[in-house]
C-alpha cells in the first residue's frame, strides 16, 4: 500500500488553523430565530409605481378605491327587449335597436320598448329587460310570455362597485382577477412595493460552477441556482456574486460587494467548525449578529446579523439545509420586506403515509409530499433525509414539523406542516 504523503508546514508558518472544539454561539429556539427576523424585516423597503399589466404577484403599496360607481347607468344583462315594467303584459310597439357599445341614450315612451343587447345601457323611463327567449316580434309589436318585473334583468348602478368604497386593501397580493378590476378602474398604474434585490454568494474550495470539470474532492455548486430561484419565486431580484474561495480577505470582499449592491445578502457554506469556515467571522465583523446557530434540523449553524436596514443570512453548506433554512427563515424576511402582511407559508394538520423517525434533540423539518386523499391531506416521506440528498427535496411540497422525540411516529400520526408548494 502506498504510505500517506506528510507534508511539511507551509513555508510561510500559516500552517493550519486551531481547530475549534465548541461553537461561540448560542443556539437559539426557531422560534426566537424568526422572531428577530420579523424584527429586523418589519418595514418594507419602499414603493414604485408600475404599469397595472404588470402587477400579478406584486404587493399593492396604497389602497384603491373606487373612483366612480360601476356601471354607471343601468345596463341590460340579456339579449331582448327593454321595457317599461308598468305597461303590464299589453304589447309595445318596439322603436329601435340598442347593441352594446353604440351609444345611444334614448327615452323610452310609455306603450312602447326597444330590442336591447346585453351590454348595452337602458334607455330613460325602461326599468327592465325581457329576454329574447321569451318573446315575439311580429310587424314590429313585441308580446311575451308571462309578466315583466321591475329590475328584471337588469344591472343596477354602482352594482359592482360603488364610488368610495375600498376595492383592493394596500397588502394585497395581487392575482390575475386583480389586474383586471384596476384595468376596469381605468388604472394604468399602480404603487406596489418594491422587491428586495438579494445577492447570493457560494463558498467553498471544493466548489465548482457546474459547467467547469470538476477535480478530485469536488462539488457542483448547487446552492446559488437554487437559492437565487427560490428568490425569484419569493418574488424578488436576484443577483450571484459567484464562488469566493475560503480566503478570508475574498469572502469579505464578496460580501461588501453584496451589501453594496442588495437589501440582502445569503451566503451559503463556511459557517461550521471547520478550519476555514471564515463567514461567520465575517459577519460579525461586518454587521450586528441576531443569532449564529439555531436548534433546528436541518440548518443548526445558520446565521443571521444585519448592518444599516442590510440584512446577512450566513446558510449552511450542505444543499437541503441551505434550502430548507431559506424556506424558514430567509423567505418570510423577504415577504416581509415586499409588504406582504402574511409572510408564513401555510400550516396545516396532515396526517403520515410513511411512519417517520424524529430527530432525538432539534425539531426537524422533513421534506414531504402532500397529497389531498379522502378527504384529508396526507404526506409521504421523500425518503432518506440526509442534509447533502437534494433528492429528498425533490418534488415535496411539504415540510413536516417534526417535534424532537425517542418514539418513532406510526403511519396515520397527525403532524403540522408547512405547505411550501402546490398540493396536486
Ligand atoms: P460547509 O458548510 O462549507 O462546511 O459545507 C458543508 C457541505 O456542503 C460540504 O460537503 C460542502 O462540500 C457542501 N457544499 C458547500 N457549498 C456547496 C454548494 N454551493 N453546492 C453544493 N454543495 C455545497
Ligand atoms: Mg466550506
Amino acid at each position: 500500500m502506498t504510505p500517506p504523503i506528510i507534508f511539511p508546514p507551509d513555508a510561510d508558518g500559516a500552517a493550519m488553523n486551531e481547530m475549534q472544539r465548541e461553537s461561540q454561539w448560542p443556539m437559539v429556539s426557531v422560534a426566537a430565530a424568526q422572531q428577530a427576523i420579523a424584527a429586523m424585516s418589519a418595514t418594507p423597503l419602499g414603493s414604485e409605481s408600475i404599469l397595472t399589466h404588470h402587477g400579478a404577484g406584486r404587493i399593492l403599496a396604497h389602497p384603491i378605491h373606487a373612483h366612480t360607481d360601476i356601471p354607471a347607468e343601468p345596463r341590460a344583462t340579456v339579449d331582448g327587449y327593454a321595457v317599461r315594467s308598468s305597461d303590464g303584459t299589453m304589447p309595445r310597439q318596439v322603436v329601435a335597436e340598442l347593441t352594446a357599445g353604440d351609444g345611444q341614450q334614448l327615452v323610452l315612451a310609455p306603450g312602447t320598448a326597444v330590442r336591447i343587447m346585453t351590454g348595452a345601457p337602458l334607455p330613460v323611463g325602461a326599468d327592465a329587460a325581457i329576454m329574447v327567449e321569451r318573446t315575439r316580434e311580429q310587424a314590429g309589436i313585441l308580446t311575451f310570455d308571462g309578466n315583466v318585473r321591475a329590475g328584471e334583468c337588469v344591472l343596477p348602478v354602482a352594482s359592482d362597485m360603488r364610488h368610495g368604497e375600498l376595492v383592493i386593501p394596500a397588502g394585497a397580493v395581487l392575482s390575475a382577477g386583480d389586474v383586471g378590476l384596476l384595468a376596469s378602474m381605468g388604472l394604468k398604474h399602480i404603487s406596489v412595493f418594491r422587491r428586495p434585490v438579494v445577492a447570493v454568494l457560494s463558498t467553498g474550495d471544493e466548489v465548482y460552477e457546474y459547467d467547469e470539470p470538476i477535480p478530485f474532492g469536488g462539488v457542483r455548486d448547487a446552492n446559488r441556482h437554487a437559492l437565487l430561484a427560490a428568490v425569484h419565486a419569493a418574488g424578488c431580484e436576484g443577483i450571484s456574486l459567484g464562488i469566493a474561495r475560503d480566503d478570508q480577505a475574498l469572502q469579505r470582499m464578496k460580501i461588501r460587494e453584496g451589501l453594496t449592491r442588495a437589501d440582502v445578502l445569503i451566503t451559503s457554506g463556511g459557517v461550521s467548525m471547520g478550519t476555514r469556515d471564515y463567514i461567520k467571522p465575517l459577519l460579525a465583523e461586518l454587521g450586528t449578529v441576531h443569532f449564529g446557530r439555531i436548534a433546528f434540523k436541518p440548518g443548526k449553524p445558520t446565521m443571521c446579523a444585519s448592518v444599516g436596514q442590510h440584512i446577512m443570512f450566513g446558510l449552511p453548506g450542505n444543499p437541503v439545509s441551505s434550502l430548507v433554512s431559506f424556506e424558514v427563515f430567509v423567505r418570510p424576511a423577504l415577504r416581509r420586506l415586499q409588504g406582504d402582511p402574511h409572510p408564513h407559508r401555510p400550516q396545516v394538520h396532515v396526517t403520515l403515509a410513511d411512519p417517520i423517525t424524529p430527530s432525538p434533540d432539534r425539531p426537524e423539518y422533513q421534506r414531504a409530499i402532500v397529497r389531498w386523499h379522502d378527504g384529508q391531506l396526507v404526506a409521504s416521506t421523500t425518503g432518506p433525509q440526509g442534509s447533502s440528498r437534494l433528492l429528498s427535496l425533490r418534488a415535496a411540497n411539504a415540510l413536516l414539523i417534526i417535534e424532537p422525540g425517542t418514539q418513532p411516529l406510526a403511519t396515520g400520526s397527525q403532524v403540522e406542516a408547512l405547505l411550501v408548494g402546490d398540493v396536486r
